[in-house]
């Protein structure tokens, strides 16, 4: 008999979504490995991924009994789930008796399994009668989802990572995949170290690792994104290196994007994006002469007030070569977080409806509706993830409760997310960690279980979904995120929630998306179980799964073509640097923190790479402020300030700033918190934040 059992799950950090083998001996010490035989990651782990059982074997930090204030200003204590639960019914139904539904929201976490994701909509659209559901998600991916369904009529990701040893020329734009997504880059890696001539361009203003194996890097201005796509596509045009015949048959609007680009000159658009003619036409003639050409792109594009625009030129670039729907060749956005895809699936933002249904359509309501057999489904958006910060802060919006996320530290402009959540009249928050700063403004505080105590699905950037087996039992009286939601919604005296187990959830959320582009009725836990994982749609019992959408170029769009949709917006519509705040800070992410460290942050060796936040800066700034490398600095923007140790370098263009987004206060102070600087402004479509562009000045602590 083995030393020990092996269960099959999946990373619970970015959206790569790699296979893990978590081992479990006798004594329940567990141990991770990466899963040969799972097609994404194919047994490599970055350093995040093989970390992971550290996270899970530490309880110190755990929450591991519900606590409640029994009023504001008084500690919490701990108290039984009967009482937990008791507190929130009475103070939810007392809320929306009095100002009604919209007065409450949920604020939730693209790391939440699609099962959780699926419950708390269906308890909040479905019962509660609000739409005021959004996520962390909001910060991350929103953009692309717009750009998606205008351009291809459907939030869907084209291609699979068996298309990267297909193509010979990537674009990765806004994105650093060697550090955020380091198992997907060491595809392409491996892919350009088999095809010497394959071609990689890089579109950053800073010089990533991502750049040391990029043929081009484009170190553009922050913002100048949609001027970079749309002299390309011109260069393209002119040149007459584009796919007539499947732009003339598959696609709408061609003639109104080369209108639109008629005066477009390469050499302004040159000097606007800080770089040469000479490189703009490089990178049109790798994407001409491409036979497989991927785009890849992340928060670079997708936190900007103009994020949408700036998918809709990238995504131009892939229709303009006939890149889409076929091998080696796609618009490839890359999910920051696990399951962002998967609570898309379940309707799982304020203005999306479960299975990809859409909110506007009143047959979409009645149907979503009268599947779940609760109340009618307002058509009216919720609030998105800042609106329900601001709602808090002006009193519109009375009680939050906010599940495994910790938006003190990542929701823009830090100090006024601080200020929502004093004001706020109630405020639950679920999770699994001490260590998340919002824990501090809970009036209730409810224990959750972590990855590998609970079961469930989730789906990665391919749109593959994994079955996450639960490993071990939570600690002390924590419970899966599942059960909670089930629980209360059954002592809000909701029916339709008495489940027993997270397959239950699952087997309806399939049902409901029988017949939708993202059918996944063939799709059951003893097929994952059994079989492995599955790109949707898998619509029969005996599916295969779907690697690649558009092979027969039919899209999802009213006529069936894609569309060319003309950037409305195409210089950023940013905070303008003045003389005061000159220059441009721009946030990211470090190879091996996540988000706000709630979990990374205790694991040593994670901590061995960088161990505190810094300030990034070019040596001609730093040396006109004066600045040496390690010097303390304070960066302010209009609305706060952080102090920071400065690191002096070569590869981030002059008059940008670097921050991570990952720090919190640091030893009780604004050591390090990068959104005490950041602003509200929001793309105005898909109202993702301008995390990549605040006007700072920086001067000698
Ligand atoms: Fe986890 Fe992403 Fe690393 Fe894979 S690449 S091990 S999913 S963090």
């Amino acid at each position: 008999m083995p030393a020990f059992k092996s269960y099959k799950t999946t990373c619970s950090y970015c959206g790569v979504g790699c296979g893990i083998i978590a081992k479990k001996d006798t004594k329940g010490v567990i141990t991770v490995e990466g899963d040969p035989d799972h097609p994404v990651n194919r047994g490599m782990l970055c350093s995040k991924g093989m970390n992971l059982h550290h996270v899970v074997q530490d309880k110190s930090d755990r929450i591991l009994y519900p606590e409640m204030r029994w009023s504001k200003g008084h500690d919490r204590q701990r108290v039984s789930w009967e009482q937990a639960l008791e507190k929130a019914v009475a103070v939810f139904s007392t809320i929306i008796k009095k100002y009604g539904p919209d007065s409450v929201g949920f604020y939730v976490s693209g790391q939440c399994l699609t099962e959780e994701y699926y419950l708390v909509n269906k308890l909040a659209k479905g019962f509660i009668g609000t739409n005021n559901v959004d996520t962390n998600s909001r910060l991350c991916m929103s953009s692309a989802v717009v750009g998606y369904k205008q351009a291809l009529g459907e939030d869907s990701v084209p291609i699979a990572y068996e298309d990267i040893e297909l193509a010979d020329c990537f674009m990765i734009a806004g994105a650093n995949p060697a550090w955020c997504h380091p198992i997907l880059f060491r595809r392409i890696e491996a892919q350009k170290e088999k095809n010497p001539n394959t071609k990689i361009i890089v579109v950053d203003p800073r010089r990533t690792q991502s750049c040391d194996i990029a043929d081009l890097h484009l170190q553009i201005l922050p913002g100048t994104d949609v001027i970079l796509y749309n002299a390309i596509a011109k260069r393209l045009i002119d040149r007459k290196k584009i796919d007539k015949n499947f732009i003339n048959n598959h696609t709408n609007d061609f003639e109104k994007l080369k209108e639109s680009l008629r005066s477009t000159s390469l050499a302004e658009a040159a000097k606007l994006c800080g770089i040469t003619v000479a490189e703009i036409k490089k990178a049109a003639s790798y994407i001409a002469d491409a036979k497989g050409f991927i785009t890849l792109w992340a928060m670079g594009l997708n936190q900007s007030s103009i994020g949408v625009n700036k998918n809709n030129a990238l995504l131009n670039l892939s229709l303009l070569t006939g890149h889409i729907g076929k091998p080696g060749s796609g618009p490839f956005s890359l999910t920051g977080q696990p399951n962002a895809m998967g609570g898309r699936e379940v309707g799982g933002m304020a203005n999306l409806l479960a299975a990809h249904k859409n909110l506007a359509n009143d047959d979409h309501r009645r149907e979503v509706a009268n599947f779940w057999g609760g109340k009618e489904i307002s058509p009216k958006p919720g609030l998105t993830a800042t609106e329900m910060f601001d709602a808090l802060e002006s009193g519109k919006l009375k009680a939050v409760w906010i599940i495994c996320t910790n938006p003190l530290v990542s929701l823009p402009n830090a100090n006024k997310v601080e200020n929502a959540l004093k004001k706020a009249k109630y405020v639950i928050v679920q999770d699994i960690s001490h260590r998340s700063e919002t824990t501090e403004y809970a009036d209730l505080l409810l224990p959750a279980a972590g990855w590998a105590e609970k079961e469930g699905t989730m789906t990665n950037s391919e749109r593959r979904i994994t079955y996450l087996n639960k490993v071990i039992d939570p600690p002390g009286e924590a419970i899966s995120d599942s059960e909670i939601l089930w629980r209360f919604a059954r002592r809000m005296g909701y029916h339709g929630f008495d489940y027993n187990s997270a397959e239950e959830v699952y087997k309806e959320h399939c049902l409901l998306t029988k017949g939708t582009n993202i059918d996944i009725s063939g799709l059951s836990y003893t097929r994952l179980k059994e079989e492995g994982s599955f790109q949707w749609p898998v619509p029969q019992n005996n599916h295969e799964g779907t690697s690649r959408l558009f092979e027969d170029k039919k899209f999802y769009t009213d006529t069936g073509n894609a569309k060319f949709v003309v950037p409305r917006f195409t210089k950023p519509t940013s905070e303008l640097l003045t003389e005061d705040y000159p220059l441009i800070l721009t946030t990211g992410r470090v190879r091996d923190q996540w988000h706000t460290r709630t979990k990374t942050g205790k694991v040593n060796r994670l901590l061995t790479h960088i161990s505190d936040p810094f300030l990034e800066m070019n040596q001609v700034d730093a040396f006109l402020l004066k600045l040496k490398e390690g010097d303390i600095v304070v960066v302010e923007s209009k609305r706060g300030k952080v102090q920071v140790k400065i690191k002096v370098s070569d590869t981030i263009k002059k008059g940008v700033v670097f921050l991570p987004m990952h720090w919190g206060k640091v030893l009780g102070n604004d050591y390090g918190r990068a959104n005490n600087l950041t602003t509200n402004i929001v793309d105005p479509i898909s109202k993702e934040p301008d995390f990549k562009f605040t006007a700072v000045r920086v001067s000698k602590y």
